[in-house]
């Protein structure tokens, strides 16, 4: 039995995505001195996908770089991914939960006969078992979810959850691998047709005014956008929001969102309710405004503000404003 880590790298259009890197990172954290961490890296010219990854702290890079790689396509590409962990038997196996690593993932685990533990939150070791920290029942307990009796042992984290793999001086192996003939898909590619949406990223800012149910009104709202255009951030919101119809899904923060880690979250009108702060607590600094000062969102908060923010936003607006004219 294996006891290294192997680590999907996603790549689309030939470019790195960067949850690879984070779980890269995270592989080497969990790996000791005798466990190699390598990367799977599957697509088309990946000549500066390679070129990177040889800088960072990873003891190998198995590359499939070929044109059947050019598109994903869940045959061909579970097949060699396949082909590749049976050749290294890894003890363990990550993968992005991007929706390319949602399709794969199971794929994988289905045919290798082995367990998988999906959307992570927390990896750690026991001896040679990894410990599979995950939000479950509706997000109200967290679930450590382990898998000792088949290998590897499975589990995908979203992007955003985990510290990216550092640069390193390390020697990085990189190998060419022959996968066995591809299945023939019964699926052709006719177009691919690139979502028009330009949607702020909220993973990428470093400042976020984040609104709950308790901005109250519109002027409110737009108040607080004014905030964060002022601070050169953006604005990304609580599931609540997003229900309502009030903000597109693209900014809800959360379990069922995405997973931000901003240099300052400014939560205004949040409950603090776990689903939430899952997607949040891993802020630098994290600012709440909230009238209840029993709200748990203060149990994760560096500064609770108590205050009525129909009152506070305008005085913030006002304030920022003025700073900001000086
Ligand atoms: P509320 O809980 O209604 O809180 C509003 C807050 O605003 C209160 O604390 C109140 O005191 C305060 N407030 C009201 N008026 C004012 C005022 N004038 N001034 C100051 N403060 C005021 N939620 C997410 O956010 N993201 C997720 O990804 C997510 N995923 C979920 C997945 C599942 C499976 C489930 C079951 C739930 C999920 N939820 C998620 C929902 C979550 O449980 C909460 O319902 C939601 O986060 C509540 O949003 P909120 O804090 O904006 O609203």
């Amino acid at each position: 039995m294996g006891k290294n880590i192997l680590v999907y790298i996603e790549v689309r259009d030939s470019n790195l995505e960067k949850v690879g890197l984070e779980l890269l990172g995270e592989a080497r954290k969990l790996a000791t001195e005798d466990v190699q961490v390598k990367g799977v890296v599957v697509g088309y010219k990946l000549d500066k996908v390679v070129e990177t990854l040889k800088e960072k702290d990873v003891d190998e890079v198995i590359v499939l770089d070929d044109a059947a790689f050019a598109n994903y396509s869940t045959s061909a590409y579970a097949s060699a991914v396949y082909d590749v962990i049976k050749h290294e038997d890894p003890n363990i196996f990550l993968i992005g939960a991007t929706s390319i690593g949602r399709d794969l993932a199971p794929r994988l685990s289905a045919r290798l006969n082995c367990g998988l533990t999906a959307d992570c939150t927390r990896l750690e070791m026991e001896g040679e078992i990894l410990q599979s920290t995950r939000p479950a029942f509706g997000g109200n307990i967290f679930a450590t979810i382990v898998a000792p009796d088949h290998r590897p042992q499975m589990a995908t984290v979203r992007p955003g959850v985990m510290l990216p793999v550092k640069d390193s001086d390390r020697k990085t192996i990189v190998s060419t691998f022959k996968w066995n003939t591809l299945p023939k898909s019964n699926l052709r590619l006719i177009e691919e047709v690139k979502e028009s949406k330009t949607v702020e990223k909220i993973e990428e800012s470093k400042l976020l005014v984040s609104f709950g149910r308790g901005i109250g009104s519109d002027d409110n709202m737009n108040s607080g956008i004014e905030i964060a255009r002022m601070l050169n951030g953006t604005y990304s919101c609580s599931r609540a929001l997003v229900d309502a119809k009030r903000i597109e899904n693209e900014r809800q923060v959360g379990q069922t969102g995405k997973t931000v880690k901003p240099d300052v979250y400014l939560a205004l009108g949040i409950s603090g309710a776990i689903q939430h702060v899952v997607g949040m607590e891993g802020s630098e600094y994290i600012i709440a405004v909230n009238k209840d000062k029993g709200a748990p969102i203060f149990q994760v908060a560096d500064i609770g503000i108590v205050a009525d923010l129909n009152q506070l936003l305008p005085i913030l607006n006002k304030l920022i404003k003025k700073e900001k004219n000086k």
